[in-house]
């Protein structure tokens, strides 16, 4: 079993690499690529088209089917204005918590994986653990698809995938998807006594605005009330709108970006059809007045929704080596996992700390929650090893 020294010194090194979504992440996959390189362990990049970040995949044993695949994100979300007491990326140990950006989300996992990675290789496993680190996950999980896709087609089929968000190390059997908008209404400026001459942006994005607001109440009514979810049904937030220069002009533009969180089985395009139809309607009324104007609704991601599997196998894998007996459980934030199950994997979240302190200042995760996912990856070594 790695030492606990150990899993918490590669954390450290992980956590130093500033991987938030907005820059590369190639300095921390260059760095785990020669981790692999000193165990003779095979890896290869999926990057993005521009060449500037790259996901990971590797495989710790035999390419034959049956395996299993270790996912997790390398990406983090930014620190900006966030109350930090100690520097982000640098892991700071107080009071049996390891503090810093990712410790908890999701660094804590691919360091547990990496720390395990020599055990693994070590015990002449019969079925091999293959590892999937992705990049862009946290601004809609962008990087996935591609890496997904790249195991579906060349990897031998694995039997399942472990996501390992931050779960507290029990297993997690579903989550919401998320649809993410971005609206921009472009109308034309003129004095705001002369409405004849012009067209306000801010006025016609109120009434798109109007019809989202109806559109979330409806979702909040029509909730299934045996959802697991908290809240039960789909949400619908405007999250951001920028609109406008002066109270005297006419708003030439508007911006505004929405987000609808959905259970597994909502019809997406169904839910928002009132609002694209009031967009086309829009768009032709402005177009009619102002011809450079319209209404542009522009998806920004679509991460599908992540639905229990009846007696999935990779739940029941996870329980197993986690030791978790308890009910099953859903989560209301979006993941990974959901692409997974799409491309036919057998899917399961779970990883160590708690989704509470991801995203905050002086995120954390507990030492005790590494110590659990030291057992975990202890017992898939066995696992490996044995063949079953
Ligand atoms: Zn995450």
């Amino acid at each position: 079993m790695p030492e606990l020294a150990q899993a918490i010194d590669i954390l450290s090194t992980l956590v130093g690499f500033d991987t938030t979504s907005r820059g590369s992440n190639l300095a921390l996959i260059e760095w785990v690529e020669r981790y692999l390189d000193g165990l003779s362990i095979p890896h290869r990049r999926v990057p993005n088209a521009e060449g500037t970040k790259s996901n990971l995949v590797a495989t710790i044993g035999p390419q034959v089917e049956g395996g299993v695949v270790l996912s997790g994100h390398t990406d983090v979300v930014p620190v900006d204005g966030q109350p930090w007491t100690s520097d982000p990326f640098t892991v700071v140990e107080r009071d049996r918590r390891l503090y810093g950006r990712g410790t908890c989300d999701m660094k804590g996992f691919i360091a547990l994986a990496l720390a395990a990675a020599p055990e693994i290789a070590a015990a002449d496993p019969r079925k091999p653990v293959h590892l999937a680190f992705s990049y862009d996950e946290e601004i809609g999980c962008l990087g996935a698809p591609a890496m997904i896709e790249m195991i579906r087609r060349e990897l031998p089929a694995p039997a399942l995938v472990v996501v390992g968000e931050p779960t507290d190390m029990e297993a997690v059997s579903g989550h919401k998807g998320i649809a993410t908008f971005h609206v921009t209404v472009t109308g034309r400026e003129a004095h705001s006594s002369q409405t004849q001459q012009g067209v306000s942006a801010n006025m016609a994005a109120i009434r798109l605005m109007a019809t989202l607001v109806e559109i979330s109440e409806r979702l909040e009514r029509e909730a299934d009330p045996a959802s697991p979810f908290t809240p039960k049904g789909a949400t619908l937030t405007i999250g951001v709108i920028h609109g406008g220069t002066a109270h005297n002009i006419l708003a030439r533009r508007c911006e505004f970006q929405f987000d609808l969180r959905s259970p597994p089985g909502l019809d997406l395009e169904a839910a928002l059809a009132g609002f694209f139809a009031e967009a086309v309607a829009l768009d032709r009324q402005i177009k009619a007045r102002a011809p450079e104007g319209g209404v542009a609704v522009n998806r920004h991601s679509n991460v599908p929704a992540f639905a229990p599997e009846p007696d999935g196998a990779a739940e029941a894998f996870a329980r197993r080596l986690a030791g978790d007996n308890g009910p099953s459980r859903v989560v209301s934030y979006a993941a990974e996992a959901g692409q997974f199950q799409r491309a036919g994997f057998s899917t399961v979240l779970c990883g160590p700390g708690s989704i509470s302190q991801a995203h905050q200042p002086d995120e954390y995760v507990e030492v005790s929650q590494v110590e659990r996912g030291l057992a975990f990856m202890r017992r898939l070594t066995e696992w490996a090893a044995a063949g079953a």
